[in-house]
């Protein structure tokens, strides 16, 4: 077998050899191009950008295009002994570094000093470090200088995912580019011309759903293109790809609704075990948890038919996004998702904000606030329909106060409106006097108050505003 029977993987063929052919980045692009022409290029560039947006793939082509021999204007030839060296990364002149397994003092030391030697081609030597983030502080110190002053003909070009964590004393000394995530529309058409390259029929919404997962690299689309190509012969569809790049299913979601409707509290350990099973990717189908309630959150807004309230999609939004932000960091990805899910269950019992106001309202135009808790039927505003009242069950007036400034204003229609049925405040109160009770309705009133305040700061795990 000859070596070029060995398949090349979709990224490294298809990586792009010219600035033309990049991917989004036009700006760095468009900055990169006129440096080279007007001929006042920094001596250090500072690449910045999430993983697979192209800072390395940009550092090579500027590399190549410094380095050519006979460049095409100001794009590199790709033919010359040069340019074929440095996109094998075996050019003497064009050095990488990988910053996570070079970081220390030392190697910045040989670094520095290898850099006096002038370049074997003549034209430039270049230090291309990846990951420079890694590289520790006496590192960084040790390559100050030689960033700041650099021997003639020697460029820096570093690499990062993380700029935040390098010193700014080095970041001060470069020029800086921020590669923004590539649109999904870009990728989704690059990944049509790679399919036409290679003649294969790949459907427009599955190459879609490739560049959705790929969350703006278009090396991990590439490498998902690969993947799918690689499950099956011949034309590939939508339900194809959801089955080989193991996505989540839209029956999976149905089922989500119907357990949350039933209120099965057992479906979440079934569930998550068989999505755990399936080999599913937890986050990934997190964040499409989330579009699912997304889309369920524009059909309430225009009216149409969902098993859910807005108040418990708003809660459910909570719920997932404050799971999204550390759920990398979860010991146990499959036992937060069972949780995460429970809570969603739950959520139909909760008991909106908007409730609680409005019981505060009625309260407060009450001379005998205990007893109107206790009968909830009386009240015009109820909760959800069929559901029972959790605060009539939960509170107890006989609870001492707890000292709360309450003076935010009930988000709500006023009481007065809604209850036509109370007499005036004055009458109620005379009324009361004439009946003798043991305890002052005032402070029962403020019992009543406090119990439901309490009710509500525990419901709301203490995120309800003092007044
Ligand atoms: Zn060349």
């Amino acid at each position: 077998m000859s070596t070029t029977d060995f398949y090349q993987s979709i990224p490294r063929k298809f990586r792009p050899k010219r600035f033309s052919q990049v991917v989004g980045q036009e700006t760095t692009i468009t900055t990169l191009k006129n440096a080279l022409k007007e001929n006042i290029l920094a001596h250090a560039y500072l690449f910045a950008g999430s993983r697979g947006s192209g800072k390395t793939t940009i550092a090579r082509i500027l590399a190549k295009a410094l380095c050519c021999s006979k460049p095409e204007g100001i794009e590199p030839c790709c033919t010359c002994t040069s340019c074929k060296e440095i996109e094998q990364s075996r050019s003497l002149d064009v050095i990488e570094i990988d910053g996570a397994s070079n970081r220390g003092i030392d190697d910045t030391r040989r670094l520095t000093e290898a850099a006096l030697y002038t370049p074997a081609n003549g034209k430039c030597k270049i230090y291309l470090i990846d990951e420079v983030h890694m590289l520790t502080k006496e590192a960084f110190n040790a390559l100050l200088k030689t960033l700041e002053e650099p021997p003639p003909k020697v460029k820096f070009f570093l690499a990062t995912t993380e700029p935040h964590k390098i010193l700014p004393t080095i970041i001060s000394r470069c020029q800086r580019f921020d590669l923004t995530k590539i649109a999904s529309s870009l990728i989704t058409d690059k990944l049509a011309t790679i399919a036409q390259i290679l003649d294969r029929n790949v459907a427009k919404d599955a190459l879609s759903i490739i560049a959705s997962k790929s969350d703006g690299s278009l090396r991990d689309a590439e490498s998902l293109l690969d993947q799918l190509l690689a499950f099956k012969g011949g034309d590939i569809d939508k339900t194809c790809a959801i089955q080989a790049l193991g996505l989540p299913q839209e029956s999976d979601f149905l089922a989500i609704d119907a357990a949350f409707t039933k209120e099965d509290f057992s479906f979440p350990f079934s569930f998550v075990e068989m999505l755990f099973s399936r080999g599913q990717d937890l986050s990934y189908f997190l964040e499409e948890l989330l579009l699912h309630f997304r889309a369920h959150f524009l059909r309430v807004l225009s009216q149409e038919n969902t098993p859910y309230t807005k108040e418990t999609l708003l809660w459910i939004f909570d719920l997932i996004t404050e799971e999204v932000a550390h759920f990398s960091q979860k010991p146990s990805q499959k036992l937060a998702l069972e949780m995460l899910l429970l809570r969603i269950l739950r959520a139909k019992k909760r008991v909106s904000l908007e409730t609680l106001w409005q019981r505060l309202e009625e309260i407060s135009q009450l001379p005998d606030a205990a007893s109107a808790i206790h009968t909830p039927s009386q009240s015009p505003c109820k909760p959800d329909e069929k559901q029972k009242d959790p605060i009539a069950e939960t509170v107890e007036p006989a609870i001492v106060p707890v000292p709360f400034s309450f003076t935010k204003k009930a988000p709500v229609e006023s009481a007065s409106e809604k209850t036509p049925q109370l007499e005036p405040q004055e009458n109620l109160q005379n009324t009361s006097i004439k009946k003798p009770n043991p305890r002052p309705p005032t402070l029962q009133k403020q019992v009543a108050q406090d119990t439901l305040l309490r009710f509500a700061s525990v419901l709301f795990e203490g995120r309800i505003q003092k007044g």
